[in-house]
């Protein structure tokens, strides 16, 4: 492997939102290096990631910690105290060097992840009869049920939809 495209960082740790007594941090890791040009990489290879190319913000959940990506540096919460932080930004830093290197071989993703559909959404996609089939009293009834669990949308025999991504 040539140089690691990070190299260096300082930390230091921050109470959220400024909270006085706070047992909780986010670390503020500062990159000693720009990674503006790794994030869509990031964005590709780290599953679930959500990322605003305009604003330059990748944000991913990875072993039960919040990750903020930055041109020029990687937030991380919640931590307990330094000794915890460290690795951590360790290791966050290790991946995104190792990503970084395999780039060649990775198709750069530009664009955030979409936002779930809405239920009007999803009824406009329905044959908005209220047959009542799928054991809804109405396609909208339907509709909202579908949002909050996609696997429920095989219960309308008149339409054939998928729905990614709705929570
Ligand atoms: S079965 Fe389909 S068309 Fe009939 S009420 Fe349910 S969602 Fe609407």
């Amino acid at each position: 492997m040539g140089t690691p495209l990070v190299r260096g960082f300082d930390m230091r740790l921050a109470t959220p939102d400024c909270l006085p007594g706070a047992t909780h941090y986010r670390a503020d890791v500062a990159l000693h290096e720009d990674i503006a040009e790794a994030l869509p990489y990031l964005n590709a290879e780290l599953e679930g990631a959500d990322y605003n190319h305009a604003a330059r913000v990748l944000l991913w959940n990875g072993g039960g910690k919040r990750y903020a990506f930055r041109p020029r540096g990687i937030a991380i919460a919640p931590v307990r105290d330094r000794e915890e932080a460290d690795p951590l930004a360790r290791a966050i830093i290790r991946t995104v060097n190792e990503i970084w290197a395999r780039r060649d071989a990775i198709r750069p993703r530009f664009e955030g992840r979409r936002p779930p559909p809405t239920a009007l959404e999803i009824y406009r996609l329905l044959p908005r009869t209220n047959c009542r089939e799928c054991g809804f009293l109405s396609c909208m009834a339907f509709a909202t049920a579908v949002r909050s669990d996609p696997s429920k949308s095989a219960l309308c025999p008149h339409a054939a939809i998928t729905i990614e991504g709705a929570t």
